[in-house]
């Protein structure tokens, strides 16, 4: 299959019309889109990722309105968030209606719902007029993208069409939440930190990120997010070895090359947006190795720790 790559949304729309999946720019990575209200589409996604059907999708919508048919309940304290975030970087996790399929929810009750805030893909929605199932436009299991370039080096051939919006401006998936015996819970951490929702809630989060029986979602699994080239979070060695990569938060003198930094102020928020960009870059310059300094355990930092680690899970276990 040739893959284009363009700024058409009129071709995109046509394309979820018929059925097809459509790379699309989010505020958070780029997605691959389909018809959610369309199996054979759905299993599309699946397929181009080489994703397995377990892990379930999130819907997304121009606005609450559009989803409600497609959830049995959204409760008060998760429209107090809608408000406060919305459309942004936050999933829920809710009761699903019978208009959602259980290839969509991963034979759960329960279905993901997102409001994307970026706005081609809030032309497109509305446009549509319909659900789009987007994961990210991502192969299974490796470096999500925030470019359409990004997108083009992983699904080239396996998908018709790139709608490029530019680079991604969070960079970092959604946060994924959910509500556990009145408590607002967070499954994935994401580009809406746990003290910015402590804010409206009056309390911090507590995260459930692991796969333990209860929700199940694919950035759950250990590794994911990962690098064809071994990589560790690791501390700074100062004399590194020519073969050996070092991605820092912000510039260390004393750090030898080669290395890449990802914010030269040291903001959270920058290297956020350029983390999975220099990924990308580090991955292609072919080193042997690459380390990245862990980050604070806080804010942003902790998501992206939480990705690194997945990442890095893949290379340090026995199995
Ligand atoms: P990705 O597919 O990489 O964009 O990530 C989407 C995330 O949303 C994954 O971690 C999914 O497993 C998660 N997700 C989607 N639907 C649900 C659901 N019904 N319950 C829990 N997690 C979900
Ligand atoms: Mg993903």
């Amino acid at each position: 299959m040739h893959t284009e790559l363009g700024i058409d949304i009129q071709r995109a729309l046509e394309l979820l019309q018929e059925g097809k999946q459509v790379a699309v720019p989010t505020e958070t990575v780029y997605g691959l889109a389909a018809d959610a209200n369309h199996e054979d589409a759905v299993l599309g996604i699946f397929a181009a990722k080489n994703r397995p059907h377990a892990n379930p999708l999130i819907l997304h919508f121009d606005h609450l309105a559009s989803a409600e048919p497609y959830m049995l309940a959204f409760p008060a304290v998760f429209k107090l968030l809608y408000q406060s975030f919305c459309p942004g970087p936050l999933t829920f996790i809710v009761p699903k209606s019978s208009l959602v399929s259980e290839l969509i929810t991963g034979g759960q009750e329960t279905v993901a719902i997102r409001f994307p805030k970026h706005q081609v893909l809030q032309d497109l929605l509305k446009e549509f007029g319909r659900p789009i199932a987007a994961p990210s436009a991502n192969l299974y299991g490796q470096l999500s993208p925030t470019t359409a370039q990004h997108v083009y080096s992983q699904l080239n051939g396996r998908i018709p069409y790139i709608l490029d919006g530019g680079a991604c401006d969070q960079g970092l998936e959604s946060t994924i939440i959910g509500l556990e015996n009145e408590r607002v819970l967070i499954y994935r951490y994401g580009s809406i930190t746990a003290e910015q929702l402590a804010v409206h809630l009056g309390y911090t989060p507590e995260a459930k990120i692991h796969e333990h029986g209860g929700i199940r979602t694919s950035g759950m699994v250990k590794y994911h997010y990962a690098t064809q080239t071994p990589l560790y979070l690791g501390f700074k060695n100062k004399q590194g070895q020519a073969a050996d990569l070092q991605i820092l938060l912000s510039d260390d003198q004393t750090v030898s090359e080669p290395k890449m930094i990802l914010s030269q102020s040291g903001s959270l928020t920058e290297a956020a947006q350029n983390l999975y960009a220099t990924l990308h870059a580090a991955d292609a310059i072919g080193v042997e190795r690459i380390f990245v300094e862990p980050f604070p355990q806080d804010g942003l930092g902790a998501a992206m720790n939480d990705r690194l680690s997945r990442a890095a899970a893949k290379f340090s276990s026995n199995d």
